[in-house]
């Protein structure tokens, strides 16, 4: 199936082409050109569904003529101790257009101010599915703990600081394989491709 995935962050890109081999996943970017996708809405579903209807609607006003599903992904991490920081707010913890870099020193020195050097947090994924005027959601979510230090820079965003339940090092050291074993991602993932295996039957 053509895979549209309405994101332009390059981690999350990077994850779904690398989980769904048998299929041609392509950024919206390269049909549609590069745009910001306001997130208006209160909760990870909500933006999960505005960016995949936004999506949607290009593709229809451009006429792109291909059959295709639009998969989106709205995710962040929430941090309990945090007063359940940075949540939805995850890629503009530090402001809008935020480097992985500069969210994490902000998480980082939030955990300081508290004298917290572990502390239990957790990954959430929704993922909308759009297919002709259907939009389907689904959820993963990741558990474990963030550390006041980044390390290993393997994966992406608050990856060098999180340390999965079971697990000794962060997603910044630990394989690419326990990432798609364990995350968020995979999981909300491989419960949309059940959807998709539906409503293509
Ligand atoms: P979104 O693009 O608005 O959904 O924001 C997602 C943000 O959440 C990313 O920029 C990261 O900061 C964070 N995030 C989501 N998933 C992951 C992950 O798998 N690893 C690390 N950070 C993640």
């Amino acid at each position: 199936m053509n895979i549209i995935i309405a994101s332009s962050n390059k981690g999350k890109i990077v994850e779904i082409q690398r989980w769904l081999p048998e299929h041609t996943v392509t950024p919206y970017s390269e049909i549609l050109g590069s745009f910001e996708i306001e997130e208006t809405g209160k909760t990870f579903q909500e933006n999960a569904i505005i960016k995949a209807k936004d999506i949607v609607k290009r593709l229809e006003e451009s006429k792109y003529d291909k059959e295709y599903i639009v998969i989106s992904d709205d995710s962040g991490i929430t941090v309990p101790a945090l007063n359940n920081e940075p949540n939805i707010y995850s890629a503009r913890y530090a402001g809008e257009n935020a480097s992985d870099k500069e969210n994490n020193t902000k998480l980082i020195s939030k955990l300081n101010e508290k004298n917290i050097s572990k502390t239990k947090a957790f990954y959430t994924a929704c993922l909308a599915v759009a297919y002709k005027k259907e939009v389907y959601t689904t959820h993963g979510w990741m558990h474990g703990e963030v550390i006041n230090q980044e390390k290993g820079d393997g994966g992406f965003g608050y990856d060098p600081l999180f340390i999965p339940d079971g697990y000794e090092n962060t997603l910044g050291i630990l394989e690419n394989s326990v990432k798609k074993e364990l995350s968020h991602r995979s999981k909300a993932l491989s419960l949309a491709m059940k959807v998709i295996g539906v409503i293509l039957k």
